[in-house]
Formats: C-alpha cells, structure tokens, sequence
C-alpha cells in the first residue's frame, strides 16, 4: 500500500488551485451535495465537445461511431466497476433520481396492487420516498418503513417483522446523506429474498466510498450518480437484473429505444436501449468512466486517509460541548450532521460561509428522517479526500468563535452604528446605506447583518401566528403592520434565524414609516445592488427576501 498524499491529490482538482489549504479562502465542505471535478473528467468533458462531438448509435460516419464506441465503452467501465454480470444491465440515466423514478413507474406502477407492502426507511433521500409514495397512491400499496438504530443505521432488530409476505420490495439507502452510516444491506437483501421481495439499493453516497458488487449484494437495482463520485452532473446509472429489467415496460418513449414503429405499432429495443429514450449525455457518460479511471488509480491508501479524516473531524467536534449530533457516534464516511445549541442552523451555516466555508444547513432532502429524529433540521458538513486536516482545524476555530460571538462582541462598529447610542439611532434606508458603503466582502458584511439582528424587537408569541408568517423564508419569520393617522405603515417583524433578522431590519428600514404609493414605488432590488447583498445571497437566501418585500407590497395594497 502506498502512503496517500492529500496535497497531490487535491492538486488534480483546478477548484483548489488559488485556495490554500486552511486559509479562509475556500473551504469546500459539501462533497456529499456534489464533488468537485478533477481536470481530467473537466478535460475529457471539453475534448469531447471540442473534437469529438457526435450523436451516438445513429450516424454512419466515422466520428458517429466513434463517439458511439467511446460512449459504449464508457458502459463497460461502470459495468466492471459495480461488478454487474451483463452489459445490458447498465442502464444509463440522468441520475439517482432518474434511476428510482425509473423503477417505480416501470416496476412500481405495473406490478403493486392493493394489499402489497413498499418497504422504506426513516434515513431515506425524498429521492427514495417521494416516487414510492405516488406509486402507493395509484396502486392502492401501502408503505411501511424501517426504523433506525440509536447509531443511525437501519434497525435490522425489526427486518422479521418488517419484511413479510405482503413485502414486495425493499428500498433503502447504502449509506445515508444525512447520518453517513453504512447500512447493513446484505441482511437487508438476504432477508427480502427469503420473502421473494426485491430490493433496491440507493448508492449515491456509497459510490465513492466503497467498492461496489452488485453480484455479491445480490440485490435487484442498485442506483448511483457521476457527480457524487467525481463525475459530471446529469448523468448516473440503474443497475437492474435483466429479468426484471426484460419483463418491465419502457420508462420513457422516443428515439433509441425502438426496434421497429409502424403507424399502428412499436416494438421496443432490447436492453440497455429500452430504457434510454432520446439522446443520452454522451459526453457525461464518457467523462463518468474517466473518473472512474481516475479514482481507481489510488489504492486502499486513500480510504485509510479518509477514515483518519474522519476520525480528526468527530474528535475536533466533540470538543465543542454546544455540538449535537442527531446520532450517537462516529459516521462511517465523513459526512457529519448536527446542531449547535443556542444556535440557529442558518446562523451558523451563514457565519461559516462568510470565513468562506461551505457547509450545508436544512433539512438535506430528507424530511421524514428529521421529523423521526425530532429536529426541524441540521448542520451538515461533508467531506473529501481532497480536504485536509488544517481545513477542519480553521472550520472549528470558526465555529468557536461563532459560537463565542467573539466576532460580533469585539467588533466596533455597532457602536458607530449606533452613534453611541443605541436607542437614538434611526434605522432608516440612508443610514443602512451609509453604513454599508464603507464595508468590503461578504464576511464584513455579513457581520453587519448579524449585528443589526439585534436591533430587531422580539414579536410578542400573538403576533408569531400562522396568519403572519411569511412563506418563502428559508427559516420562519413573521410580518406585522399597522396604519398610523398620517397614512404611512409601521411594519414591525420577527424570525427564528439571525441572518434573517439582520436582513428584515434592513427590509424594514427602507418601508417603515412610508405611505403606501412611496413603499410601492421604492426599487428594492437597487436598494440591496447598492447594499452589496445580491451577488452574496443563495438563491434561497434571496428568495426570502423577495418573499417578504412580497408580503409587505401585498399588505399595503389590501389594507
Ligand atoms: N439519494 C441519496 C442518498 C442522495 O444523497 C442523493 C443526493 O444527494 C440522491 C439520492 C439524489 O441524487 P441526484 O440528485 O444526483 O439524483
């Protein structure tokens, strides 16, 4: 075994090239959400389009077939690296998504009736639920779900009674997105079988962590995506034993998948093409098998690095006594969820965005799991072999010192925001303005915000109702307005997350005590152009924004 160097293998990635490791720069915690690309999958991507560029399984000329050979070689790749025994049973989709969809409209829609049992679990992707239960409604099946151990990994204490003779499939993930546990799949399958039940296994977050041997996991369809595993996005595949894949009927219909159409007739390909309609992303597919080529030239020597990885991030976390995990010990890939007490997820997700450090927050595609598990949602932090032990040693410095609020408690200018004195300030559109003007990047504006969070006035839990909610905020918040004698609006606002404060106090600032045709006239969108917000904001972020600009025009108009 060779020693793995981290440094040699995050040079293959241009992403790193100007970000070094631990600095503030660019800190890329979110591998599990997608990987970054190595320049030979960018290259093969580029090379492809500029010198190859042809439709595959069509063109008689030479550059047709060999796209097409390239395309088909890149399916013996994908078939080899999975172990799959035929090169038929390599479907190409748009990804893990795709490939579920693919089977419960194929499989689903034609095979459950009434009576029949869809078996899931808590820890499932929406991609591995939403599909199931729409086939449970039209078909009339029913969805029982297995829980989850107090480590996160599926209960197989619970697979005797759970897998009985109304099961007829299984779907559960390899390892969760959200835990980064290995669930124990092959007592899973072996338990299905014992039944007759199939099963399928979602690999997306196990593709590029461990060997995969669809013969060997003896399931029915394992699914998995390019870009989880160094791949280009848009492209993943559907395993599935041939038999099945045979008796099943196409997924979508069109071009590729047909042997013969008459006007009365179509008869359909044969496996793979059956269920490729259309043109395929030839050259994802093609750059696929590059990254695969790519990540098995290391041997054994990178999963050691990324277990100590690993290993180094959970004990640097334990040592911060605010940090909750949603369970109890350490994950099997680096994939770390939790919560900070005291603190809201967005907080701290923004606060560590604005050192540059990319984490997730919500509820990470998987709402039945945080209800199972009693949390609204959680921080996520995921990790690479590309990343290093001094970026998760600045990470915790960080996140200490959000925690602290060191940042906010040392920083002066909320006493020249507040002219020395807080109370007498008026917080109006020019003086945000003038506040900001003097502010460079997004972490001093960041802070900013944070800081006129605390200028915001808590709502009285009354005024916190249903009614007032503003929907489209990424975190709750709430919207109140009264009228005064002069004709202009009070709006006064309240919300769970700080960054969301920080922002309705700059909202508010440019609405309150104005009359409805100044509120409705006021261009919002220049106003935080010229705050330097709109090029900062996730679209998420932004979209709240203009949720409660929303809110506030439409109120003024009814009242
Ligand atoms: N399943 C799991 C476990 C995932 O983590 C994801 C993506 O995060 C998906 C399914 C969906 O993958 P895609 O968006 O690539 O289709």
């Amino acid at each position: 075994m060779n020693v793995f160097d981290p440094f040699a293998f995050r040079q293959c990635f241009p992403f790193f090239n100007d970000n070094e490791a631990g600095s503030a720069a660019s800190i890329y915690f979110d591998s599990a959400a997608t990987t970054q690309k190595p320049q030979v999958v960018i290259d093969c991507l580029n090379n492809f389009y500029q010198q190859q560029n042809a439709n595959v399984h069509r063109g008689s000329y030479q550059l047709s077939a060999a796209a097409t050979s390239q395309f088909e070689q890149a399916r013996v790749v994908l078939q080899a690296f999975i172990n799959a025994p035929s090169i038929q049973e390599v479907i190409w989709t748009k990804g893990t998504t795709e490939a579920i969809n693919l089977v419960a409209t194929s499989w689903g829609l034609n095979n459950l009736k009434k009576g029949d049992e869809i078996l899931l679990s808590y820890a499932e992707h929406h991609a591995n639920f939403v599909p199931w239960q729409v086939v449970a409604q039209k078909t009339g099946a029913t969805i029982s779900v297995l829980p989850l151990t107090r480590t996160g990994i599926i209960d197989t204490s619970k697979l005797n009674s759970l897998v009985n003779e109304r099961t007829r499939i299984v779907c559960c993930s390899h390892v969760s997105n959200v835990i980064g546990k290995l669930n124990p799949i092959e007592k899973i399958i072996a338990r299905a079988k014992q039944v007759g039940a199939l099963t399928l296994i979602d690999g997306a977050q196990a593709i590029a962590h461990y060997a995969i041997d669809v013969q060997a996991f003896d399931c029915d369809f394992y699914v998995f995506s390019a870009h989880k595993a160094y791949g280009p996005m848009g492209v993943g595949v559907l395993y599935g034993r041939k038999s099945l894949l045979n008796a099943m009927s196409p997924y979508q219909l069109g071009g590729e998948m047909i042997k013969k159409v008459s006007l009365t007739e179509t008869t359909y390909n044969d496996l793979p093409f059956k269920f490729e309609a259309g043109t395929p992303n030839v050259a994802g597919c093609i750059a696929f098998a590059k990254a695969i080529y790519f990540l098995k030239q290391f041997d054994e020597s990178l999963n050691v690095y990324e277990q100590q990885l690993v290993q180094y991030c959970y004990q640097a976390l334990k040592t911060i006594p605010q940090v909750r995990f949603l369970v109890e010990e350490c994950p099997d890939i680096g994939i770390f969820s939790f919560t900070v007490a005291g603190h809201h997820n967005q907080d701290i997700a923004s606060g560590l965005d604005s050192f540059g450090i990319a984490v997730r927050n919500g509820h990470h595609c998987a709402m039945p799991l945080m209800e199972y598990l009693k949390v609204t949602g959680s921080i996520r932090l995921s990790l690479a072999p590309y990343n290093t032990q001094a970026e998760i040693d600045f990470f915790i410095d960080t996140l200490k010192k959000i925690i602290t609020n060191y940042q906010l408690s040392t920083d002066k200018r909320v006493l020249i925001t507040a002219s020395g004195n807080e109370k007498s300030m008026t917080i109006n559109s020019d003086n945000i303005l003038a506040l900001f003007s003097s502010l460079k990047g997004w972490d001093a504006r960041h802070r900013q915000i944070m800081l006129l969070s605390k200028k915001l006035t808590k709502l009285a839990p009354e005024q916190r109702s249903q009614k007032n909610l503003i929907t489209g905020c990424e975190s709750k918040a709430w919207l109140n307005v009264s009228k005064t004698v002069e004709n202009t609006y009070i709006f006064t606002a309240d919300s769970e997350a700080k960054i969301i404060k920080g922002l309705l106090v700059i909202v508010l600032a440019a609405f309150n005590d104005k009359t409805a045709e100044q509120i409705l006239a006021f261009n919002i969108e220049d106003y935080f152009k010229k705050l330097g917000l709109l090029s900062h904001l996730s679209p998420s972020r932004s979209n709240g924004l203009n949720a409660i600009v929303k809110k506030i025009k439409s109120t003024v108009k009814e009242l």
